[in-house]
């Protein structure tokens, strides 16, 4: 038997098929560095020029506020969806948030302005090359250390250097994690445990500088989303909260101010059954020839054992079929789910296939991950309902 390479499958119509996030033109990396070359940080693109150029600037990033969530949700969101009304003056529009739509993803995307492939944060857990063990980005577990991980400037510090105030205003128990410091360092972190607390020193942040750069954030939509699922009364309860949080901070801006809305991804129920939710675990023909299996139920990277790359993709497509897209390392990284560039040290943290969910499917792993395999709500993919984030404007 001889070993099938990628080469023996020519890229199906699926991969090609995918929804590239809009890296350059209006993803989640794009918005920092666009609101610092408002503010004359060199070296910075104004890469989505419609958005006008403020001395001071708020990011409020809601953990898991999709566009089409938010959408269907106007009554629990006035105010956030009154952002929306153009003839209001509203230009709430939406953007894309990289691949894959994940929190310690978009996170880095955000706070370095560059997208995953670059800055080297691809996934929920990935392989760490120097181990060959698989890495948890979100919780940084094991231990490996950041500045190596994520050698890249953020936004705050460049602008920071540039004489701009910045600041991160969120909980306290981020103050001093791994991610945070690969994400979301220069500038003050100010840690507040209430929504409103954080939106007040937001607020006075923003007036601290004649230039200012300013993030605040809340996890609990997230939360509820996983547990209870979009539209559930908890998840509704949250929206309404965010929604009068917005609007709290909104009413403080000091003058020549803008505040941003946005998310880190969006969300999608999954069904309890067999044909949603296909189980790892306890499928041979998914686990043969697989070594790890990273990332997260709608977004894998899956790592082969040496010389079964071939095999395991073309067993992963038949299994599968339509319900992910299923692409080679090679061809993910060709087709720009990770940007329009990998580097070198990121390349080796991609599996040697990734899958994608494009379906309302899940792919859990019941024994290895089961907390993860029995959320409600899940995100990760390429789909518009995960992809598609708001991006609301409010000026003084
Ligand atoms: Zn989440």
């Amino acid at each position: 038997m001889t070993l099938s390479t990628a080469w023996d499958h020519p890229e199906p119509l699926a991969v090609a098929s995918a929804p590239v996030p809009a890296y350059g033109s209006g993803s989640l990396a794009d918005l920092l560095p666009t609101l610092a070359a408002g503010m004359g940080v060199p070296d910075m693109t104004a890469a989505i020029p419609e958005l006008t150029p403020a001395d001071r600037a708020c990011v409020f990033l809601i953990d898991g506020l999709g566009w089409e969530q938010l959408r269907a949700h106007p009554g629990e969101a006035p105010f956030l969806t009154s952002l929306l009304d153009s003839s209001r003056g509203g230009t709430g529009r939406p953007i894309t948030v990289g691949y894959p739509a994940t929190t310690a993803t978009s996170l880095a995307s955000v706070g370095t302005g560059l997208p995953p492939g670059a800055h080297g944060l691809p996934g929920y857990t990935v392989r760490d090359p120097a181990t060959g063990a698989l890495m948890n980005q979100l919780r940084w577990q094991p231990y490996t250390d950041p500045r190596a991980w994520q050698p890249y400037p953020t936004v705050f510090q460049l602008a920071q250097r540039a004489g701009v105030h910045s600041a991160q205003v969120s909980s306290p128990t981020f103050a001093n994690t791994p991610l945070t410091k690969v994400a979301l360092s220069g500038g003050t972190f100010l840690g507040r445990l209430t929504g409103e607390d954080r939106m007040d020193v937001a607020a006075e942040q923003l007036a601290a500088g004649d230039r200012a750069l300013v993030y605040t954030y809340y996890s609990e939509l997230d939360g509820a989303g996983h547990r209870y699922g979009v539209d559930s009364d908890t998840w509704r309860g949250q929206l309404m909260h965010v929604d009068r949080l917005v609007q709290r901070l909104a009413e403080q801006l000091p003058e020549r101010s803008a505040l941003y809305v946005t998310a880190d991804h969006g969300m999608v129920d999954i069904p309890f059954d067999e044909q949603h939710r296909i189980d790892f675990d306890e499928d041979w023909e998914l686990r043969a020839g697989v070594a790890l299996l990273g990332g997260e139920g709608r977004a894998r990277h899956v790592y082969a054992v040496p010389g079964a790359a071939g095999d395991v993709l073309t067993c992963w497509r038949e299994v599968l079929g339509e319900q992910f897209w299923v692409a080679s390392r090679d061809e993910a990284v060709a087709a720009g789910w990770f940007g329009p560039r990998v580097d070198d040290r990121v390349h080796g943290r991609l599996g040697d296939v990734i899958a994608a969910a494009r379906d309302d499917v899940l792919l859990i792993a019941s024994e290895r991950e089961p907390k993860e395999s029995s959320m409600v709500g899940n995100h990760g993919s390429m789909t518009p309902a995960e992809q598609l984030v708001p991006l609301l404007e409010v000026r003084s």
